[in-house]
């Protein structure tokens, strides 16, 4: 997909005029910059494999990141925004190659308040938590990737995390509060977004704007209690998550349930979990352990392990919450490299009758994981299961036979920003692409709509609606 003739500026003289600003141009350094997890899926590794940057800068001050940022509208070079690359569609895949501006210089800290955090785009969200358990606070939703994720990438690129089953999504009002985010023009300027139009930039794969600082809820800081429990059957492990996620009296992080056939690969929890039954995962608060139990009870289950944050690193397990979300498929991926995974929705109220549908079809071929969490403050549950991956028709067979039971999938396998979750184009991102992006340079190639929108101005872009034709540009 690179087309080196489109790039054909003088990158060394590129290099010499950003001066201080470190800059990257080692083959190899080149190449693992220019990579995401695109590889668990079979289709985005043989389409993305090739797709390399020219140049790696890192701005360690805003200051800094402006200077790149002129330099590149005045070469028109393709800009690619990076938090650490543990996005999974390839969103920080520089399709065209050019520059690739990894945000994690910019990583400070700038103001923790009494329930909000202001913070550089570039911190990683494991010292992030760290820095608000100093003040008794904890980020209410973060990414299962906190130990190399950025705060920046997780709301440029994710979703929905550990806290969700409390806290929703992260669209949801007043997750993010606010978000500082300069423009790609010949002088950058800076917009702020707040209330619901946080979401003009969120999830919007840094296509629309360059996220320097956010505004983020902060929640009080509890003593999470890392549990695994079993049930004889997946269906007994999967009504007791849902149980337990509408009991909002008892205060939980995470509710996620795991196919027994998954423990074969978690190589860590050998002799802590038995093999055959199927789990639940959770955090819950310490108060609410002994209810917690009965409701496992409850549901024909026992809680196998219950361990908080320090027993848990002294006995050298890894967080519960390591094994859920897409880190359940990278447990069987450092295994198993053929599998690939998708992402259904179990739509509210969840109807555990369609699960089961699904696994007397699907029978081996797939190993199912549910994720528990709020949308539009109902529990919902995501199904991630693990696919034992023979081809690219079969796997799009799975994918229908799962929507024919209602449960809708966001395709993991594109790297169309409007083909996954969204399945249609956000106009309002791209009206707001047309502001902070004039020329098109932010990660080109993700949105399928806009060669097709760019023409327009951003009133008549933000008019159009899912499915509307715009006039060809
Ligand atoms: C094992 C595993 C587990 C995961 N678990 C979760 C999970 O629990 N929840 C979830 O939502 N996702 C999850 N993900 C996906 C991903 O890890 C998260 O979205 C993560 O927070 C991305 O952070 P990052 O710094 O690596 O971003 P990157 O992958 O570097 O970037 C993600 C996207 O954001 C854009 N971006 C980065 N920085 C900026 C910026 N400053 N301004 C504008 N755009 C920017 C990039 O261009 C890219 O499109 C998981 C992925 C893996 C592989």
């Amino acid at each position: 997909m690179n087309t080196p003739a489109d790039n054909a500026i003088d990158w060394q003289a590129f290099r010499r005029a950003l001066g201080d600003v470190p800059t990257f141009d080692n083959p190899k350094i080149l190449k693992a910059k220019s990579r995401d997890f695109f590889w668990y899926s079979p289709i985005l590794a043989r389409k993305l494999d090739g797709c390399i940057a020219d140049l790696v800068a890192r701005p360690r001050t805003q200051e800094e990141l402006v200077r790149v940022l002129k330099l590149a509208y005045a070469k028109r070079v393709p800009v690619t925004l990076r938090g650490r690359g543990s996005g999974n569609y390839g969103q920080a895949v520089p399709l065209e190659g050019g520059l690739v501006v990894e945000m994690t210089g910019l990583d400070r800290v700038l103001e923790i308040g009494e329930d909000f955090v202001r913070v550089e785009a570039g911190c990683n969200l494991h010292r992030l938590n760290e820095a608000l358990r100093a003040h008794g606070k904890e980020l209410p939703i973060f990414s299962s990737t906190q130990r190399i994720a950025t705060i920046g990438g997780f709301v440029g690129g994710g979703s929905v995390g550990i806290g969700s089953i409390e806290h929703g999504m992260l669209q949801d009002y007043g997750n993010i509060i606010r978000i500082s985010a300069l423009s790609l023009e010949a002088e950058p300027v800076r917009h702020e977004f707040t209330g619901e139009d946080v979401n003009l930039l969120h999830h919007a794969w840094g296509i629309n704007g360059v996220i320097t600082e956010l505004t983020m809820k902060t929640a009080p800081e509890r003593d999470w209690i890392n549990c695994i429990s079993s049930f004889p059957t997946y269906r007994a492990a999967f009504d007791a998550g849902t149980a337990l996620g509408h009991r909002r009296d008892l205060r939980r992080k995470l509710v996620c349930t795991v196919d027994a056939g998954f423990t074969p690969y978690f190589a860590k929890l050998e002799g802590r979990v038995e093999t055959g039954r199927h789990l639940m995962l959770t955090l819950i608060d310490r108060g609410d352990l002994p209810a917690f139990v009965g409701l496992v009870r409850e549901w024909g289950g026992r809680t196998d392990l219950s361990l908080d944050e320090t027993e848990m690193a002294a006995e050298g397990l890894p967080h519960v919450f390591e094994f859920s979300f897409n880190h359940t498929t990278l447990q069987v991926l450092n295994v198993d490299p053929s599998v690939t995974y998708l992402q259904v929705r179990v739509p509210a109220p969840i109807d555990a009758e369609r699960v089961d549908a699904v696994r007397e079809i699907l029978g081996d071929e797939v190993l199912m994981h549910h994720e528990f969490f709020r949308l539009n403050d109902e529990l919902v549950a995501a199904d991630l299961p693990v696919v034992f991956y023979t081809t690219d028709e079969r796997l799009y067979e799975i994918i229908r036979i799962y929507e024919d039971h209602g449960c809708p999938v966001s395709d993991p396998h594109t790297f169309i920003i409007e083909d996954g979750g969204m399945k249609h184009a956000d106009y309002r991102h791209l009206s707001w692409k047309k502001r902070l992006d004039p020329q098109g340079l932010l990660n080109p190639g993700k949105s399928k709509e806009w060669p097709r929108v760019r023409h327009l101005d951003p009133a008549a872009i933000e008019a159009l609606h899912p499915g509307a034709a715009p006039g060809a540009g």
